[in-house]
């Protein structure tokens, strides 16, 4: 994961670009930071454990320089010291580097029996002396890097300062982002736009096996043989304060907010995009198989897609965790479309999975938030979910935009096989319409959900229940409360909890419940009072008034009545909330929860 930026200025303010770069790079990793700058006609490295307060403290920002490269490290190789972050140098090379070097041990055996010393644990060290032990040899960086790139396994974004060149920086990619932004008189390269925006919004975007030569006046680019090549010129549509916390306490509570605006703007790009391509509907509907690949939140954003693909497209669909699909035998043939769910669309395992199915040719479909990212360009369709930048490491309002998505296409398909009633119809899309008025009622009571924060905060255990549809919701609800809250928590179909677990379910064990589909509530229901007779208290979320009535129910959240097809987005507020207060109340760091990153750029 990790961010990195770099910049060839003529304005001699490197030192605080990299810093501001990196505060808007932190989402990508924040357990140490480190700058390099050329200063006094050498290289000056200043590094330190801890978020990029901790490297402010350090750094002297009257000191002029007009290069320099930062890093915004997330450990995978050495714990998170001062020593192991980045910068790294060896001899006349000094690199950041984003990704892992799989073949680094038996690099760094052949580097140390030439002689070379290392400091730190990390991969990336062995990257940096391979660098120098090249440069060395050829005195020249082009042929370097092409012979680094010939001998390195695994993924990397670096960006190289050599000390002969102090007015150069060099940019190599494999597997993981970098682009390489320009404007007049400085110009930069980064892990993500967001770190440069206020500088400029022009672009170009490096593939995999190509590097670049940036000065404050040129970049270049080249091939992995050193032939140099053109590139398109991007610009990107977002502005500098897109993605600021405006009067919200942590990026996250903005996001939460911000749902009702960004699940209209997804509805009506997607339905616009299936209305208008009509050939691209036939095909999707075509498919006798989906399988969905992804990660985490939007591998749960996909056991919602299962359902209401399953249960009103009549398609079956496998979902899948990108880590596991991509070394199993997956029994694919051109009739199984294979969806990649992605945030940032550079995930680094759905990536890999999505290469492997391209290799068998494979048809393929992204739904994406980060417009021109990897799996954006590489898949053979793409929707862009319009949820805007996601700063809050634990995912909101994207996740909400790809379950709308994956609802918006299983109700097209539906449509278009002729599978729903014309009252079912309208009544779906009136429910799409009403959306964001039914998501600002549930936000407007906030108070209700610090209340059962209040009850959560002091459990060390959490059990998450439903059946169905509600089991694929819950499944979120309790990774977003483990994620921010560091609470322990669990998610069972609620018919499975006394094949096993029900063993552990005490009073000092909430359970947190959804019951929303009429055919399964009363066995929910009479799952729950098994719990509630161990003593558990029990939060429930419905919207069967009738449930109301229930004593054994500690708290309910009673939702309205709607299509199953926005439903999903209306149980996911309430546990979204549920977290974040919890969170709130025990003091943690909700925005940038320990040991996490946003974007998982490594395997
Ligand atoms: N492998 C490098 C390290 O551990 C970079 C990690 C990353 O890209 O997050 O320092």
């Amino acid at each position: 994961m990790c961010g990195i930026i770099g910049v060839a200025t003529k304005n001699k303010q490197a030192i605080s670009i990299l810093l501001e770069g990196l505060e808007h790079l932190q989402y990508r990793g924040y357990d140490s930071a480190g700058i390099a700058f050329i200063h006094n006609n050498g290289i000056q490295i200043i590094k330190s454990q801890g978020q990029i307060e901790a490297l402010k403290q350090k750094v002297d920002l009257t000191i002029n320089s007009n290069l320099g490269i930062g890093h915004t490290r997330w450990a995978t190789h050495g714990r998170a010291t001062t020593n192991n972050a980045h910068p790294h140098q060896c001899g006349k090379i000094t690199i950041v580097h984003n990704g892992i070097i799989e073949n680094y041990l038996t690099l760094k055996e052949e580097l140390q029996q030439k002689g070379c010393v290392f400091q730190s644990d990390t991969d990336t060290e062995v990257a940096c002396a391979l660098l120098d032990d090249y440069y060395a040899q050829y005195q020249d960086m082009k042929q370097t890097i092409r012979q680094f790139m010939k001998a390195i396994q695994g993924s990397y974004a670096i960006a190289a300062i050599c000390m002969d060149e102090p007015n150069t920086i060099y940019a190599i990619k494999k597997d993981s982002p970098l682009l390489i932004g320009t404007s007049s008189n400085q110009n930069f390269i980064a892990s993500d736009i967001q770190a440069i925006l206020m500088h400029t919004n022009h672009y170009y975007l490096l593939d995999d096996l190509e590097f670049a030569i940036i000065t404050a006046d040129s970049t270049l680019f080249y091939n992995q043989d050193g032939i140099e090549i053109m590139k398109e010129e991007k610009e990107a549509s977002l502005s500098a304060n897109s993605a600021s916390k405006a009067c919200y306490e942590h990026y996250m509570l903005k996001e939460i907010y911000e749902q009702p605006t960004t699940l209209k703007a997804t509805i009506e790009t997607v339905t616009k995009l299936l209305k208008t391509n009509t050939s691209l509907l036939s095909r999707l509907a075509s498919y006798k198989r989906i399988d969905i690949v992804a990660c985490g939140t939007a591998m749960h954003a996909g056991l919602v897609g299962k359902y209401l693909l399953e249960t009103y497209a009549h398609i079956p669909v496998s979902v899948e965790l990108a880590s596991e699909y991509r070394y199993k035998q997956n029994f694919l043939d051109p009739q199984v479309l294979v969806i990649i769910v992605s945030q940032s669309g550079e995930t680094a395992d759905s990536l890999a999975a999505l290469k492997m199915v391209k290799e068998k040719h494979i048809p393929t479909l992204g739904i994406v938030n980060v417009v021109d990212s990897c799996i954006a360009r590489s898949v053979d369709y793409v929707i862009y979910t319009q949820a805007g930048p996601e700063i809050a490491v634990a995912s909101t309002k994207a996740y909400t935009a790809q379950v709308i998505c994956l609802s918006l296409l299983a109700f097209s398909i539906a449509k278009q096989k002729n599978l729903l009633a014309e009252t079912q119809i309208e009544m779906i899309e009136k429910d799409f319409e009403q959306l964001p008025e039914l998501i600002s009622a549930l936000l407007a009571n906030r108070d209700d959900y610090k209340q059962i924060a209040t009850n959560l905060y002091s459990h060390s255990d959490i059990f998450y229940l439903g059946r169905g549809l509600d089991y694929a919701l819950m499944q979120e609800g309790s990774l977003k409360l483990k994620e921010i809250s560091y609470i322990h928590s669990e998610c069972y179909p609620a018919g499975e909890l006394k094949h096993g677990t029900i063993s552990l379910i005490t009073e000092k064990t909430p359970v947190i419940a959804s019951a929303t589909n009429s055919i399964l509530d009363d066995k929910t229901i009479s799952n729950l009072k098994e719990t509630a007779a161990r003593g558990a208290p029990i939060y429930l979320i419905t919207n069967n008034v009738s449930l109301s009535n229930d004593p054994s129910i500690t708290k309910y959240i009673l939702l309205p009545s709607t299509t199953d097809f926005v439903l999903p987005i209306l149980v996911s507020i309430p546990l979204q909330l549920i977290a974040y207060e919890t969170a709130l109340v025990k003091g943690c760091s909700i925005d940038k929860p320990r040991n996490l990153a946003k974007s998982v750029t490594v395997e």
